[in-house]
Formats: structure tokens, sequence, C-alpha cells
């Protein structure tokens, strides 16, 4: 089959998918990564504070107080509501994410070619298989070449298969087999194309497949914890042993010291009510909560920058990267070459000012030259620069009659790594005779056409000047053979034909708009970014120099690269941002490099030859568009629209991400310091009556807690978030300044409470009054933290401009909420409060504000110093 039939073929009508789907339904693959809301309700069943809060309600069933026990009842279930909404909320987020990556396929319809979701195919569809790709169904192949696919999920064989066609009716008439043997003609959803080109006949998807009858979900590869989340674990570890080993000696130290309310023995049930009045308040659960919302909601909001997440270690990295290294075409420029210059061997022209002669006709002097520029490539051209020769042709810049209709291609050689150039050969009409023409590299079509050392030299000074404006240069030659006798055969290397040198083609492929800025906030943000192309040293320097890279004339080309040693590479690569004619093995030596050199460094790709590299590299970024599936597979981030300024705004998502954490985090520390010591303070100086009981802490763990990761994951970003050097990796969520910062708060606010108590009890109120005035400051100064620490730079009034439209919820309704415990006298009677008055209010209310006044100074100095805290 030629590529001509296969562009003929109807393929399926929309009516007839329609039908099909009908009948099929959309033949998902099971998905064992969605949990049900049942699974959600069994984790909270098993959560730490859910166990607490029943032991407590038994103690207190046991003491005979019933209505605490149902209080904490009712805290049970908003507990599981506020679990079981937001888990579902990351469950919901992380679904539409796989969706976006999930498989795709290129299907023809109607007899046009569309790119579809893999899940969207119906038995009887026609679907081209490409290099790289995974096959997105089951199916019988129709046309192949050179078609070997990797099943090796399915068979365990490592070694790629060959495969064969049958003839179309066949194709859709013989029974599937069981995978496995060389050149079947039948290939399997979940397989890998590695080399080769196939069209096939799809007949089975989703659940029918072999795949799905495995019952093994696409690439579903299991999510490593990542670093912070090991870092977290921890730390929650270690808070857990500390919390057991003082609760234990809670409960010892009530028991042995106290009288039980009855007189006889010691007082055991309030120890354990004691004990887990302080468990609950230390409990280190919010930190990996926390947590994993930041990451996912994270990779939703890098999802809304065009990129997407496919490992959650990379929404963190991000923030860190110190090197975004990138593709030049079609990530730096749009990939949409169009033909500008002309040298036919002794005259330029420039399409960009034609000469008046001919109606807009491009001289017949360089017919010749485009001729066989057409010639060298593809009739239906995929690549944008075969597109550019095929364009000129059709838009009647040359003679109809130049792309030779009636011709027939004989063969093709490809590009390869140690010939960058194409060469088509060609039967022509008249018998025996066929023509050969190749385009390329300039310096290997000059290699081809061997030509003298002078001539080189002068063709190479034109390559100079051409290149100047940041065009790809290609070389045109041509060439013919005669097939005398019937068993001639076409040699296997290019170099074994006789070319003639027919010109050069300087062709311009248009800058991203948004590069040159997306660079210029890099360099403020202290990055760096270093553009990698197998184009003409030249051309790279002059690209570089339009979108503002530094040193646009140092260029490493690859043979360089591969001649360094790696610590000659590590010292080169510090000041040179340019790599030309680099091909995408090499790239992987760059990323080695600069590990060496201690850099975090992002690397883009595209195709099967990028995966290693991608892997390496500690942010691998694959092009969503033009990518091959084994370099989404071996990357951590998919760009959708394959633009380099994505990936510089999810790099700024990325550090808003772990700044917001940081500050969730710091005051989860800061929070839980005045709760616990108002819970262990009473029984170490043993007090009459505790301060705190569990139902005042769960109303603080319930209700603020939640909502203020709702408030720090919202919070807009700083305003020097783009003009500070990157964080070092090593940096832990709990750095040594954030942890002073963060216990700092916590004990102010701490001895805020205390102070209140005291001043309350020193004026004779009630310890009900007493309890009531230290919790509104408890409140007041944890809201006031909140507030304080939703942005480490700019001062408390000034951080209300930035938008954070959960800002009044959560300050609001804690307010409620408190008014009512306070005011409403059968709630007030639930809570064990008294009733204060108003002045006492005003006077607690302005305790708790005062905890944060001393950070707020801190920001104003650092504010003057120029510094940032986070
Ligand atoms: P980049 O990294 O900029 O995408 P490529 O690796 O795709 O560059 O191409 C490297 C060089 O190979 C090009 O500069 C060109 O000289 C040559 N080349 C690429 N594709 C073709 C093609 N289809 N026909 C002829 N030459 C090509
Ligand atoms: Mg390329």
């Amino acid at each position: 089959m030629t590529e001509r039939e296969i562009q003929a073929l109807p393929g399926l009508s929309d009516d007839e998918v329609t039908e099909l789907r009908k009948r099929h339904g959309f033949n998902e693959l099971p998905d064992a990564e969605r949990r049900g809301t049942f699974t959600i309700v069994l984790g909270v069943l098993r959560e730490p504070m859910f166990l607490l809060l029943v032991a407590c309600g038994l103690v207190y069933m046991l003491v005979g107080e019933p209505r605490d026990a149902l209080l904490l009842l009712g805290f049970v279930i908003i507990m599981m509501g506020i679990t079981i909404y937001q888990e579902g909320k990351t469950e919901r987020t992380l679904d539409a994410l796989r969706n976006l990556a999930s498989p795709r396929a290129l299907v023809i319809r109607g007899g046009s070619r569309f790119v579809i979701p893999g899940r969207e195919l119906v038995p009887g569809d026609l679907v081209v298989l490409a290099e790289g790709e995974r096959v997105p169904a089951d199916g019988t192949l129709v046309w192949a070449t050179s078609l070997s696919a990797d099943e090796s999920l399915l068979t365990g064989e490592s070694v790629p298969v060959g495969k064969g066609p049958l003839d179309t009716l066949e194709a859709a008439r013989i029974d599937m087999a069981r995978p496995g043997g060389e050149d079947s003609p039948f290939c399997y959803s979940g397989s890998l194309t590695v080399s080769g080109q196939g069209l096939m006949l799809v007949r089975s998807t989703g659940g029918s497949t072999e795949m799905g009858r495995i019952g093994s979900a696409l690439a579903s590869v299991g999510e490593e914890a990542t670093l912070l989340q090991k870092e977290t674990g921890r730390i929650v570890k270690a808070i857990f042993a500390i919390s057991l080993l003082l609760f234990v000696i809670i409960i010892a130290v009530y028991g042995l010291t106290r009288r039980a309310p009855s007189g006889v023995g010691g007082d055991w049930l309030g120890g354990i009510l004691a004990g887990i009045t302080f468990a609950m308040a230390m409990l280190p659960e919010e930190f990996p909560v926390v947590l994993t919302i930041f990451l996912a909601l994270g990779a939703w909001r890098i999802s809304r920058k065009n990129v997407l997440a496919r490992r959650m270690s990379a929404v963190e990295t991000l923030g860190a990267a110190t090197v975004l290294c990138s593709d030049k075409t079609g990530t730096i420029t749009e990939n949409r070459m169009s033909i500008r210059r002309l040298w036919n061997g002794r005259d330029f022209y420039d399409l960009d000012a034609p000469e008046e002669s001919g109606a807009g006709r491009i001289p017949e002097s360089f017919h010749g030259l485009l001729e066989w520029g057409v010639l060298a490539s593809r009739r239906d051209p995929f690549d944008p620069m075969e597109k550019a020769f095929v364009d000129l042709l059709n838009g009647g810049l040359i003679d109809e009659a130049h792309g030779h209709p009636a011709w027939e291609i004989v063969r093709e050689y490809p590009l390869s790594r140690a010939l960058l150039a194409v060469t088509h050969v060609w039967r022509r009409g008249d018998g025996e005779r066929l023509a050969v023409a190749v385009k390329g590299a300039p310096e290997a079509i000059m290699d081809l056409c061997h030509l003298a050392e002078d001539r080189r030299a002068e063709i190479s000074a034109i390559i100079g000047t051409l290149a100047e404006d940041g065009s790809r240069i290609l070389g045109v030659a041509s060439g013919e053979l005669v097939q005398h006798t019937a068993e001639f055969e076409l040699p296997s290397s290019q170099h074994d034909f006789d070319f003639a040198f027919r010109g050069l083609v300087g062709l311009a492929d248009p800058i991203r708009p948004a590069v040159p800025g997306a660079i210029r906030q890099c360099g403020e943000a202290g990055i760096r970014v270093v553009m990698i192309t197998g184009d003409y040293p030249k051309t790279a320097s002059a690209i570089a120099r339009r979108i503002g890279l530094e040193n646009p004339d140092r260029v490493i080309t690859g043979a360089e690269l591969e001649a360094m040693e790696p610590k000659e590479l590590a010292s080169r690569i510090g000041d040179c941002q340019v790599f030309a004619r680099v091909v995408p093995e090499q790239k992987l030596l760059l990323v080695r490099a600069f590990k060496y050199a201690k850099e975090i460094v992002a690397m883009t790709g595209d195709g099967v030859n990028d995966a290693p590299a991608l892997k390496a590299a500690h942010i691998g970024v694959a092009m969503g568009k033009r990518g091959t599936d084994v370099a989404r597979e071996a990357s951590a981030l998919v760009l959708l629209d394959d633009d380099f300024s994505s990936i510089v705004a999810a790099v700024r998502v990325g550090r808003r991400i772990f700044d917001n954490l940081k500050k969730a985090m710091a005051y989860i520390v800061s929070v839980h310091v005045p709760i616990a010591g108002m819970s262990l303070l009473p029984i170490l100086l043993s007090w009459k009556e505790a301060a705190l009981l569990p139902v005042h802490i769960v109303f603080l763990e319930l209700i603020i807690d939640p909502a203020c990761s709702i408030v720090f994951e919202g919070q807009p970003e700083e305003k020097d978030i783009m003009s500070r050097p990157p964080r070092k990796t090593t940096e832990s969520l709990f750095g040594r300044r954030s942890l002073f910062i963060s216990l700092g708060l916590g004990f102010t606010a701490l001895a805020c409470v205390l102070g209140i108590w005291y001043l309350a009890g020193v004026a004779g109120l009630p310890v009900e009054t007493q309890r009531t005035l230290s919790f509104v400051t408890l409140i007041v100064s944890n809201l006031a933290i909140i507030l304080s620490t939703r942005s480490w730079n700019s001062g408390l009034i000034a951080s209300f401009a930035a938008r954070n439209p959960a800002v009044p919820w959560v300050v609001g309704g804690a307010a409620a909420f408190l008014s009512f415990i306070v005011s409403l006298p059968f709630l007030r009677e639930l809570f064990h409060f008294g009733e204060p008055g108003g002045a006492w209010i005003l006077v607690a209310c302005a305790c708790g504000l005062a905890s944060i006044a001393w950070f707020e100074g801190l920001k104003l100095v650092a504010r003057l110093r120029g510094k940032s805290l986070l």
C-alpha cells in the first residue's frame, strides 16, 4: 500500500462511529487507582483522630456525661463530611488530570486524520501506529513498514517482535490470536511501537482487549512518595512517638496523684480523658493531609498553565529548578517553517523582497533548486520543513509540473545521526531512469557532493550570511541513476550516489512571542536557560541573540560535547547556553554535566531517543503535541502547548506552591503550641480544673485547621516570587528560620492565652469564665496568625490587597461560630463556658491580636532591608 492509497482510505463515517459506540459504549480500561466514597469512609474510620474521638466519647459515657458524648459524635460526623469532601475533591482533580494524560490515537475517519483520546476508539476504526507510541487498542495490521513492537507488558518478553500486515479483507475476518511470535499481524493495546509505521484495523477496545482482560490499567505507574512526603512522614513519626510517651506519662501522673471523684482509688478515667485531650491537641495528622491537598491542587493549578504534572514530585521540584534546558525548534520557536531565501549556487533571491517582474513568481533560475527540494520531501509532508517546500508548489510560486505528480517513489533514505540528510529515489515516467533528490544540513550535502575545498569554503561563507537572521539552512542536491538490469539494486548508503550541488534554502521559523519575556523572567529569578538544537551553530546563535540569552556566540556542538571529559564539560557549561548540532542521545551528557555541577535541571524532549535524558533530568518535560508516548512516560511534566514560556509559568506556580506549603506547615506548628500547652500545663501545674476540654480542641482542629489549608493553598504569590534565587532542594519545609518563626508565634500565643487566664483568675472570675476568655484569646490569636503569616513579606493590612476568596469565609465563619458558643446559653453550657461580659471579651481579643505584633515588626524590618523571610 502506498502513502497515497493510505490517504485515500475512507475509514468509518461519523454515523457508523455513533452506531458502534451505542453498541459498545466507551470501553474504558478498569481503573485501579480510583477510590470510591466507601473506601474514603473506611479510611476515615481508621484515622487516629476518629479513634481518639470515639475513645473520648466512651469515657464520657462511662463517667455519666452522655451530653458531651453526643456532642463529640456530632463532631465525628462533621469530620467525616470534611474528609469525604476534601478527598473527593482531590480524587476528582487527579481524575481530571489522568484523563488529560490518557493516551491518544491517530485515527482515519471519513477520509481524514484525527487525534482522539484512545478511549474513544471503536472497533472498525483505522488507527495509524508510529514509532514510540502506545498501541491504543487490539487490532490487525492492514499495512506496515518495518513495524516492531515491545509486548513485554503482556508477554514478559523484552525483545521487540516484528509485525507483518494482512490484506484488508483478511484483516477484518481473521480471529485475534494471543500475543507472542515473530511476524504476527496482531497488535495489542498497551504494547509499544518500537520502530516503523503501521495501519491497524481496531478489533477490540478497552476492557475486552488482552490488556483489559489482564485487568492492569495502562501505565498506572506506582506513585513513589515525594521528598517532602518522606520528610513529613519522618516528622509525623517523631511527633507521634513523643506524644505517645507524654500520653502515658499524663495518665500515670493523673492516676497516681489524684483521687477519683468517688473517692476510691486514683482518678484513672480522668487521666485517660486528659491524656486523650492532649493526644488530640498534639496529633500531627494535618501535615500529610495538607501536603497531599497542596500537591494535588498544585498539579491542577499547574495544568491551568498548560503543563500536566505526571508525577507529584515535579510539583515540588519545579520551584527549585536552576537550569531549564529547552529544545529550540518547536518549543522556543513555533516550528512553522517557511522558505524565505534562496541561493542557486550563483545568485540570491529574497522572497520577502520579490522582484516586480513575473507577478510574484520566483524567477526561473531558482526553480531547479526548489524542484529538487520538493522531490526530497514527502508528497503529504508531516515535517514542517518539507511542508514549506510543498507550500511553494501549491502556492503557485513555481510551476505545478515541478512536483512531478506522475513519478513514483521507490525508496526513502531517512535522516540519521551520522548524516543529517533525507534522500528520495523516484521512478520517472520514462521507464528505467531513476531520479535522486537529497536535502539536508549543508555540511552533509557538501559531503555527499564531494565538493572541492575552495568551493566548500565559498559555500560556508554564504551559509554564514544566510544564517545571520536565525534562518535554518538546508542544502539541496540531485542525481540520476539508470536501471540497466532487472537485478539492479539501490545502494545501501546515501554516500554511494553521485550528487550535483543545487544550492541553499533559508527557512524562517518564527520565535514564539512569549519566549523573550519568559527568558527575561528566568534571568531575574536566577534560573539559567539553555537552548539545545540539532540546527547549525550560526543559526542557533542568531536565535539565542534574538530571544535574549547571554553569550549567544558561545556555542558548543554535539561533537565537542562528546569529546569532552565530564569534568571539563561541567566547567565549560558554566557560561555557555547554546548547544548546536546536538542529537537527542547527547542530551543525556548535558543532563549529567549539569547534575555534576549541582544544578536542578529541567529538560525538554519529544522523541524516543530523548527518553533517557528526560528520565535522568530532575524534571523531564515532554511535548504534549508532538511528543511520543515514550517521551511522555519518561517525563514528570507534559507541556500541553509545547511552548517554552509555559514551563516558566509552571515554575512560577511551583514556587508559589512551595511558599504556601511552607506557610501552612509553619501555621500548623504555631497553632499547636498554645493548644498543647494549655492541655499539658494544667496537669503539670496541678490546676484543679482543665483549661481546655476535648470539645474545644475538636472545635479548633476540625473547623479552623481544614479551613486554613484552603486559605494558604489559595494565597496568591508573594511579590518577589520571581526575583529571588531558586530555593535549595536541601531546604526543608521546616528550615531554621521558619521553625523559629512558627514556634515563636506559637509560644507568644500561649503566653497571651495564659496571661488572660491569670488575669481573669486574679480578678476572681469563676473557672468557666476563665476558660471562655482563654478560648476567645486562643481563637483570635489563631486567626491573627493566619492573617499575618499568609504573607511573609507584606504587612497585615497590605496583604489584604492580594485577593484570596477563602479569607472572609474562614475568618467570618470562625468569628460567627465563636460568638455563637460564647453567647447562646445552650451552646455555652455544652462547651462548659461561663459568661464573661463584653469588656472582658474585648480584652481577650486584644490579647489574641497581640501575639502577632513581633512578627509584623520582623516583616517590617525585613522589608526595609530588602530581604525575604521565606
Ligand atoms: P532541532 O533539534 O532544531 O529540532 P533536528 O534534530 O530536527 O533539529 O534537525 C537537525 C538538522 O537535521 C536540521 O538542521 C536539518 O539540517 C536536518 N534535517 C532535519 N529534518 C530534516 C528533513 N526532513 N530533511 C532534511 N534535513 C533535515
Ligand atoms: Mg526536531
